[in-house]
């Protein structure tokens, strides 16, 4: 949905206004009138920080076309191409963000631990250019930090367990790298989790697997099931004794997407704790897109077999063409953040954008400058400052502050854990 700026009258603006705003509000008087319900966002978002829980920046900045890797060329204080700059996180009132620093789990030519720490280094320089602005975050406390003093706390979140190579050393050398949730698979199946877009080998996790979880758990990562199984899901939240968070996924009853989160699984979280942070993509927020999305993935498949590559571009882009991909709206994105506090409860839902990981988004949520325009659709539909205020980011400093004290509970009852996948799963591996 986008936001209409009718001309009104003032009088009938300020009635408006002060029906829809809370006391705190701020606000602008003038003309035309600001729209009552993004102004009431604007005001609500000043006050406590809107946490994002996936952007994909990082992963952009490594392939850029003419400056790969170039942090400095990758210049944020000017319009970038994709969805996300300076000026427009300001717009958005972003208030922390988990830098997502992505390694792909299809990638032949490289060691995934290589990539993992280059993805770290162009993250951790990215935040370093930009101090008056940007603000490296480890914990709840840095991030409330960050916010007062009108920084972005910037946090890093691995998207994939394929880079720990199956050791728990290098997991542990991420943690001290700054990492703070790791996302177990991406879409391969690993040696020790099923991923939910690739073949179930395991059931869920084996149990170097859940020997992953709980050491996470002691570090204080937090644990990350966006991308995996609901076996996988369901094993981590058996095993997991801190609030899991899901990064970027929607609900499953809405969109039957394996990437979503099934209701089964939302009706654990109130045990666990933890947070669904609701998605933008659009194939995970509508079933016109995720169909579309589908008939484009056959398409592709079948150009991909003709032997001249760019005859096979070029029928791909005939195909896009004729076949042009149905809107996703900022109204399905809501739909699916009630559909999670309905089922799950109102403590345990959150924002998970995956601007820069995506080629489409949602209508009236186009780039990181329109999250209070969600926010305004919230308030539309009824939802009270309290409940907007945990949505945005007070459910996340929960769980992290619950995995962070977590943490030194087990760290002191128990030693780092020198378990291998070889004496956990036998000779199952084939790594
Ligand atoms: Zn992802």
């Amino acid at each position: 949905m986008t936001i209409l700026r009718p001309a009104r009258p003032l009088l009938l603006a300020l009635l408006l206004r002060a029906f829809a705003m809370p006391a705190d509000a701020g606000g602008q008087t003038g003309s035309p009138a600001p729209d009552a319900a993004l102004a009431h966002a604007r005001a609500l978002l000043k006050s406590t920080p809107l946490i994002d829980g996936h952007n994909d920046l990082p992963w952009e900045i490594r392939r850029a076309k003419d400056h790969p890797f170039d942090v400095a060329a990758y210049d944020l204080r000017k319009p970038a191409p994709k969805h996300t700059d300076l000026a427009r996180l300001e717009a958005g009132q972003v208030g922390a963000q988990f830098w997502s620093i992505y390694v792909d789990g299809e990638m032949k030519d490289s060691g995934y631990a290589r990539v993992q720490l280059e993805q770290f280094d162009i993250a951790r320089r990215m935040i370093a250019r930009y101090p008056d602005r940007l603000a490296a975050a480890l914990t709840a406390d840095d991030i409330e930090r960050a916010f007062k003093r009108h920084r972005l706390g910037s946090l890093l979140g691995m998207e994939g367990g394929h880079a720990i190579e199956n050791s728990l050393g290098v997991l542990r050398s991420y943690y001290a790298l700054g990492a703070r949730y790791m996302t177990l698979t991406h879409n391969v199946t690993l040696d020790w989790a099923d991923a939910a877009l690739d073949s179930a080998r395991h059931g869920g996790l084996t149990e170097f697997g859940k020997e992953v979880v709980r050491e996470m758990n002691r570090l204080g990562m937090l644990v990350d099931l966006s991308h995996v199984s609901p076996g996988t899901m369901s094993d981590a939240l058996d095993v997991s004794e801190a609030p899991v968070i899901f990064s970027h996924s929607a609900a499953r009853a809405l969109v039957d997407h394996p990437r979503n989160v099934p209701d089964s699984i939302l009706a654990r979280l109130p045990k666990n704790g933890g947070v669904v942070m609701v998605t933008f993509v659009p194939a995970f927020v509508s079933n016109e897109f995720k169909d579309w999305d589908a008939a484009g993935d056959s398409a592709r498949k079948a150009l991909r077999a003709l032997p001249d590559t760019a005859e096979s571009q070029r029928q791909w882009e005939q195909w896009k063409g004729a076949h042009p991909p149905p809107a996703a709206t900022l109204s399905q994105v809501a739909d699916h953040i009630e559909h999670v506090r309905q089922v799950a409860g109102v403590d345990h839902v959150g924002i998970g954008s995956d601007f820069d990981g995506v080629d489409y988004t949602p209508v009236g949520l186009e780039d990181v400058s329109k999250f209070p325009d969600l926010f305004a659709e919230l308030i539309r539909r009824g939802w009270s400052d309290a409940d907007l205020k945990k949505l945005a980011g007070q459910n996340l400093l929960r769980v992290l502050r619950q995995a962070e004290a977590t943490a030194v509970r087990l760290q002191r009852e128990r030693e780092p854990s020198t378990r291998t996948i070889e004496q956990l799963d036998g000779g199952k591996t084939t790594s």
